[in-house]
């Protein structure tokens, strides 16, 4: 069992090492950056229910390691933005590895935003937009439609609502980059409508696991390519959507 509380040194020692055995590159600004992050999230999960994650190890490996993974299926995408992103997971961890890029953090629940402000505060992050709602609504609210390069989630919904939700942001010819466990296999088979309707096709899956006190994880990141404009009915209201799913 790795240490439960690390040392900041410690604990930046453990991210390097565990994010270059999987070639991802992290230089001093970014570690920095990153030991802020666990911090405060450490902090405000005093205060509020950001995370079941506590456990220094879990955060490194379940939390930003699994999230810059995504780093391995994004190209030259440069706009993105996160459905449901929670504490920031994966959007705000991409913001930092990739300062050039721009992201947009979007989350029904306010408390978790209020969090990812003093996060873009105290970090001097300079790439996040964040905006509070229901994807579903923002994207006409906000006429967002077809506005970005590429969406990235975890955790948010299965599958065939979940695109519902995030391909009408992303442009024709862009990417819905979906994170899943390894039980993906039966959300896919239930996606073929959903992937007809919304005009999006699987262009790739990409497979990587880590292990945490004997016990392996199995993951894997979807990339979707929107092939066309999505239909003007779509996204549907959040009823119609949980009552019946594409
Ligand atoms: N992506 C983060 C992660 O992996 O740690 C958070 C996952 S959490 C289980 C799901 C998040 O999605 C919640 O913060 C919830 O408020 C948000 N969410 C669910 N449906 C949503 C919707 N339709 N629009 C915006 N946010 C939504």
């Amino acid at each position: 069992m790795k240490n439960e509380i690390m040392s900041e040194e410690e604990f930046k020692n453990v991210l390097f090492n565990e994010c270059k055995a999987r070639e991802i590159e992290l230089d001093d600004t970014k570690l920095e950056k990153f030991v802020k992050y666990r911090n405060l999230l450490i902090e405000w999960n005093e205060k509020m229910n950001l995370t079941a994650i506590t456990n220094d190890y879990e955060i490194i490996i379940k939390h930003f390691v699994d999230c810059l993974e995504c780093t391995k299926v994004i190209e030259k995408e440069q706009s993105f933005i996160d459905v449901g992103t929670g504490a920031g997971f994966p959007g705000m961890v991409l913001a930092i590895y990739y300062p050039d890029k721009e992201f947009t953090l979007l989350d029904a629940l306010n408390k978790r935003l209020i969090f990812l402000e003093e996060v873009v505060k105290s970090l001097d992050i300079h790439n996040v937009k964040i905006i509070h709602g229901r994807a579903e609504e923002i994207v006409r609210i906000n006429n967002m439609y077809e506005s970005f390069d590429a969406s990235v989630s975890r955790a948010v919904a299965q599958l065939p609502t979940l695109l519902e939700y995030t391909s009408p942001y992303v442009r024709v010819n862009g990417k819905c980059i979906v994170m899943k466990g390894d039980n993906v296999e039966d959300e896919i088979n239930l996606s073929s409508n959903a992937l007809k309707i919304l005009n999006l096709k699987i262009l790739n899956k990409y497979h990587y696991k880590f292990n945490i006190n004997d016990e392996e994880y199995n993951r894997i990141i979807l990339s979707i390519i929107k092939t066309n404009k999505t239909p003007e009915k779509y996204p549907r209201n959040y009823g119609k959507i949980k009552k019946n799913p594409l």
